[in-house]
């Protein structure tokens, strides 16, 4: 394979060409001339010769000598091949990328399993921000609510610089009790405000008591206020615990508006939105005696 034989002279690079002699004996004689066409070579000067690569394909291809880029295949398998290269390149496609502010393209094939969502730069940095994550994590056991949970409290430090009290669940578990026991409180509103009446009357009677003591050498120390301009000098503030879920804050001073001293009676009930307010003066006047809705 390779050369092709000339075909002027079948690759012989010689001619026969016969006479037959005139006269009597019709003598037949056969002269020989080199073949013009291949130079007597035999051989085609402008052609070579090749089998299709393809496979096992046997085709034989003819092409010029001088070809540049001699082909490979033959015309079926060159069609073939063209084909199957425009059906890759059209598995080939491109799709803008999704990433904040990034105008590059992801180049993907559709043969592939997994379809990358971003282009590799954004990939790149989504890469660093969760390993940036991960470096700000911190954990700790969960101690618990009401028994143990046996879990881990995880964090984000740049959200919460000093963590979680509870995990989750048991985060979820004080919140359910704690609203359980609003509603119970909610529920016995009535009843707490009847208690808080009767232990605020006791407190009057306490400070009733004890204000004779306190008119008799007892510390003055005078104050603005900021919002109540009779106020201007209080004698006494206590907070106490009177009963449970149940204080009292006590404030005695002179008022201007009575000219005289008084003592005013806040009682708080825990759970229960307002007060009830009482004043009573040295003598055990009550000047005021009501709820009050606000804290
Ligand atoms: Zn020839
Ligand atoms: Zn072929
Ligand atoms: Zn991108
Ligand atoms: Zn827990």
């Amino acid at each position: 394979m390779g050369y092709v034989k000339c075909r002027s002279c079948d690759g012989l690079g010689k001619k026969f060409v016969q006479h037959t002699g005139p006269g009597p004996w019709f003598r037949t004689t056969t002269k020989e001339y080199p073949c013009r066409a291949c130079d007597g070579t035999g051989i085609n000067q402008r052609l070579y010769q090749k089998t299709c690569e393809y496979g096992y394909c046997s085709e034989v291809i003819t092409y010029p000598r001088d070809a540049t880029y001699p082909p490979k295949y033959c015309r079926t398998h060159k069609a073939k091949i063209a084909e199957e290269k425009a059906a890759k390149a059209a598995q080939w496609q491109t799709k803008p990328c999704p990433g904040l502010l990034c105008f590059n393209t992801i180049k993907y094939n559709v043969t592939w399993d997994r379809i990358p969502d971003l282009c590799d730069s954004c990939r790149a940095k989504k890469k660093q921000e969760r390993e940036q994550r991960q470096a700000n994590m911190r954990e700790k056991p969960c101690p618990g609510y009401n028994g143990s949970c046996g879990n881990t409290i995880r964090w984000d430090v740049t959200k919460a610089p000093n963590g979680y009290e509870l995990c989750r669940s048991c985060g979820e578990k004080k919140k359910t009790e704690r609203e359980e026991k609003e509603k119970r409180l909610r529920a016995n509103e009535p009843i707490y405000r009847e208690k808080a009446i009767q232990k605020a009357k006791e407190a009057v009677r306490e400070i009733v008591k004890e204000s004779g003591a306190r008119e008799s050498g007892g510390e003055t120390r005078y104050y603005q206020t900021h919002g109540d301009q009779r106020r201007q000098g209080l004698t006494q503030s206590t907070d106490a615990d009177v009963a449970d879920g149940v204080s009292v804050r006590v404030k005695s001073g002179w008022s201007v508006k009575e000219q005289k001293t008084v003592t005013d009676i806040y009682v708080y009930v825990k759970g229960v939105r307002g007060h009830y307010h009482f004043v009573v003066d040295d003598e055990g006047n009550e000047l005021i005696d009501e709820w009050r809705d606000k804290d």
